[in-house]
């Protein structure tokens, strides 16, 4: 058994960056390959901040004002505002040329076709100024930068249709096991549900990979079938299931079958001790434990940094934060336990519920994994321990 540490640095140096491509739609979630500047200012034009009244600089002193006439968003801003009155403008709308300053219509009274106004103004106010969000040839989005829903408006803001990407990885998700049955399917006696062909497809996708799910009983030659398909057309081969030492546990005599060399297999880590990684080619190839806990804390752990840095992300492993812990908890010497945790805003961590490998109910309400480490035994109130949180 190789330490978590060494796992890591292992995966690392066996996973490069792949390609990159063109990608106009379904952007959240993609990796830039490349730097995006803007084109043009934005705001293109400048516009006003609030419903109000705009008016001259040389007015900006006058208690009441004639209108000239009104404003609104997608006008195209060309009314001519003469010196001596106001207009009305709308948040949005373009400042007609020569209009100094905007005052909200909350400070103002009209009647009449006549503006007055309580309030001073300066120059300004209340004025989006045109490039005030980003100027032309501004460094908008950097390489690297995965892109959140945020991101994706800036583009569309800058006009920005189609983005250098880098590619999603190709990914089959094989799981493994004689009893497991889709979820739709009414269960027989000694069947559970294959719960991590579910969860494993929900976060892959999530984190842009393309992905193909198989299933196959405990039989070595339907796995291999499976695993060769796999290995000619993609970046990554994750298994689940049958990686133990048990007497159906076929999948590592089935990976060095299909030609894959073993980086590793077995982590001292808790969940996930059976954990393999090879490579084959190009590929990356982890065989998962079956245990549903242990599959998602290894992918979370393992797959995932490893299909951030082959789309380019420029520090995919991320680093653990400090937690005081609340409560207390014991364990036996030898390996890094994860124990799924509950995070509060303050920096407390607790236990998010039961810690069996096939007890997913407190993973799934948990918002972090605390570092138990290999040679501690136990965790009492108010130690400091090393958290990583769960953003998925
Ligand atoms: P294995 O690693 O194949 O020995 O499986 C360990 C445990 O995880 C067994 O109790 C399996 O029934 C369970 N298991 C394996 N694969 C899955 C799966 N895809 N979904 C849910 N449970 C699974
Ligand atoms: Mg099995």
């Amino acid at each position: 058994m190789i330490t978590f540490e060494e796992a890591i640095r292992i995966v690392d140096g066996q996973t490069q960056a792949i390609g990159k491509e063109i990608a106009l739609t379904a952007l959240r979630g993609r990796v830039l390959a490349g730097d995006v500047h803007a084109a043009f200012d934005s705001p293109p034009f400048d516009n006003s901040a609030v419903d109000g009244y705009g008016r001259r600089a040389e007015d900006l002193g006058k208690e009441a004002l004639p209108l000239c006439g009104s404003v609104q968003a997608g006008d195209d801003g060309r009314l001519v505002v003469p010196g001596g009155a106001a207009v009305r403008i709308l948040t949005g709308a373009p400042v007609p040329p020569g209009v100094a300053a905007v005052s909200m219509q909350e400070d103002c009274v009209e009647s009449d076709g006549i503006v007055r106004f309580r309030e001073a103004s300066e120059p300004g106010d209340n004025i989006r100024a045109a490039g005030s969000d980003f100027r032309k040839g501004d460094l908008l989005l950097r390489q690297g930068t995965r892109l959140n829903s945020a991101g994706c408006g800036l583009l569309a803001s800058a006009g920005v249709t189609a983005v250098e990407v880098t590619t999603r990885p190709r990914i089959t998700i094989l799981t493994t096991g004689n009893e497991l049955v889709e979820p739709e399917k009414a269960l027989a006696a000694g069947q559970i549900y294959n719960s991590n062909a579910v969860a494993l497809q929900e976060f892959l996708r999530s984190l842009s990979a393309r992905v193909h799910l198989r299933h196959c009983p405990d039989d070595p030659e339907a796995i291999l079938t499976e695993a060769a398909i796999s290995l000619e057309r993609d970046d990554v081969l994750v298994t689940c299931g049958g990686v133990s030492v048990g007497s159906y546990d076929f999948v590592k005599d089935v990976f060095a079958a299909a030609g894959i060399v073993q980086r590793f297999w077995g982590v001292a880590i808790k969940p996930g001790k059976p954990l393999y990684f090879g490579t084959c080619g190009h590929a990356l190839v982890f065989g998962l434990p079956g245990n549903p806990v242990s599959a998602l804390v290894t992918s979370y752990l393992f797959v995932r940094p490893a299909l951030l840095k082959l789309q380019g992300h420029p520090d995919p492993w991320g680093r653990p934060r400090q937690a005081r812990f609340e409560g207390s908890a014991r364990k036996k010497p030898g390996r890094l336990e994860f124990l799924r945790g509950d995070l509060s805003p303050e920096g407390l961590v607790r236990e998010a519920g039961e810690q069996g490998s096939h007890q997913l109910a407190a993973l799934a309400v948990a918002n972090c994994l605390i570092h138990f480490p290999a040679e501690a035994t136990k965790l009492m109130d108010g130690d400091l321990v090393q958290v990583t949180p769960l953003d998925w």
